[in-house]
């Protein structure tokens, strides 16, 4: 059937579904609008990528490291890791982590910007040399 595709409005054969008519190429491409799991870093600024294929072979060769800090206690490690950590439209993506670890185990914790990752670095550090024994 030639007609108006429910979609991009182009007139095109149609493939009918139960409540619309889209063309083929509409048919085809992604429905999802819901954020991506997977981010790349251009600068300091996250950016979606579309696959996983995409991101791995985008990851494979930078490894980002934000910052790495070393305490008499603990060994505090904050990078980019690209996965979004939290999937809902209306909240930050959380593509940075801090990594805390010890010999008392680890925390994580995470942020949607380089400039938060680096503050939250900071202040892990901060409270490890505050606790530290001289
Ligand atoms: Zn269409």
């Amino acid at each position: 059937m030639i007609g108006t595709c429910n979609d991009c409005k182009k007139t095109a054969y149609l493939i009918e579904l139960s409540s619309t008519a889209l063309c083929k190429d509409c048919l085809e491409k992604p429905k999802t609008t819901k954020p991506s799991h997977y981010y790349k870093l251009e600068g300091r600024t996250p950016v979606p990528v579309a696959t996983f294929e995409e991101w791995s072979a985008w990851r494979v060769s930078n490894y980002v490291q934000v910052a790495l800090t070393l305490t008499q206690a603990a060994v505090v490690s904050t990078v980019f890791l690209g996965l979004n950590q939290r999937l809902s439209a209306d909240k930050p993506t959380l593509v940075f982590e801090t990594l805390v670890s010890s010999d008392k185990g680890s925390q994580t914790y995470r942020y949607a910007t380089w400039d938060k990752a680096i503050k939250g670095h900071c202040k892990q550090v901060s409270k490890l040399l505050a606790t530290q024994s001289p």
